[in-house]
């Protein structure tokens, strides 16, 4: 159902990846009364932070788009602080936005969460039933949780909660950490540095071989605004282009955007992660939403924004 423009919304995390393409989104649809806070105003790591501004605020609509996100290395590296955290943004926000009457929540999750050797395209329904990629189960469990919290809600109260799972994301706002980042930013800043510095080669991390989905955050935002509008039901909905490379497809195709003419290396110390990771977003396409940005465009966007906000600032 049509959401009125002028709806309380809270877009916790605005300042993020997926945020800050969900409040460009619904600005561009009129929406006109979206709540925002930075970490700094409200830590929602807080319970009694986070209550106090729901008591004080009521927002009608919530998409929980903040969280802890990380590449492979970071999730390896501080494991603690991503099961944490994540556990207590998520636990925190959805039991104040049901406390404070809001009307519709949104959780957003990620494609990790399913088993390390889910059939391929990953279908909801494989959700628990095998095995995490052990290098980002401790996320991976919080975001479990987060969807477990939505229906359990909606079951015993009859909260309106739903949950999206994105695939691998990128796009403006990202970030292009050199090690603690995803691959996509990374190599974009690498592959950018690389040409600048004149440096011969550029050494990218693993075999080259795992393949990975990749879907640009104004796509996934156009789906979560879908998905507050269209959407209220228990299990959560697959957000996925549809479209897989190798990494060494996507190494080649950022160095193409990038204009880098030196050579590629691979450094096999580093791990692989999980070796094939395609969602099956067929739910989504019945609902009648479908992604409309090509890797190419999606990357040559992203680019022109890390040159004119990341670059420009140095
Ligand atoms: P994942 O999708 O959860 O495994 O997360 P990542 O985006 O961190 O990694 C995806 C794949 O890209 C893995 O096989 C990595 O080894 C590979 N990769 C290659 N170069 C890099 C890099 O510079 N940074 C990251 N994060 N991954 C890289």
């Amino acid at each position: 159902a049509p959401i009125d423009k002028s709806a309380t919304i809270f877009v916790a995390g605005h300042r993020g990846l997926v945020g800050s393409a969900v409040v460009r989104k619904l600005k561009s649809l009129g929406y006109t009364n979206l709540l925002l806070r930075t970490h700094a105003e409200l830590d929602l790591t807080s319970q009694s932070s986070v209550d106090a501004f729901f008591a004080a605020h009521k927002p009608q609509y919530v998409i929980l788009a903040a969280a802890k996100v990380g590449g492979i290395h970071a999730n390896n590296t501080y494991p603690a602080d991503f099961i944490t955290i994540n556990l207590q943004i998520q636990t925190n926000v959805i039991s104040s936005a049901f406390k404070h009457n809001t009307r519709k929540l949104l959780f957003l999750g990620s494609s990790c969460i399913y088993p390390k050797f889910a059939p391929q395209p990953i279908p909801e329904s494989a959700l628990l039933t095998g095995p995490l990629e052990p290098t980002n189960e401790w996320y991976a469990i919080a975001k479990i949780s987060g969807i477990k919290m939505c229906q359990a809600f909606r079951i015993q109260h009859s909260f309106d909660a739903v949950s999206a799972m994105p695939t691998n994301l990128y796009g403006p706002n990202d970030n292009f950490h050199p090690e603690n980042s995803h691959v996509l930013p990374a190599l974009l800043r690498r592959f950018h540095e690389a040409k600048v510095n004149n440096v011969e080669k550029v050494v990218v991390w693993g075999s080259g071989m795992p393949l990975r989905e990749f879907l640009h955050v104004d796509d996934l935002a156009d789906a979560v605004v879908f998905l507050l509008e269209n959407y209220s039901d228990m299990e959560h909905v697959n957000v996925g282009s549809g479209k897989e490379v190798t990494i060494k497809e996507l190494a080649v195709l950022v160095k193409e955007v990038v204009g880098y003419k030196g050579e590629i290396v691979w450094d096999s110390s580093k791990p692989d992660g999980t070796p094939r990771k395609l969602m099956d977003s067929s739910k989504l396409a019945g609902l009648g939403w479908e992604p409309k940005i090509s890797l190419k465009d999606g990357l040559t966007d992203t680019y022109k924004w890390y040159l004119e906000n990341v670059v420009a600032q140095q």
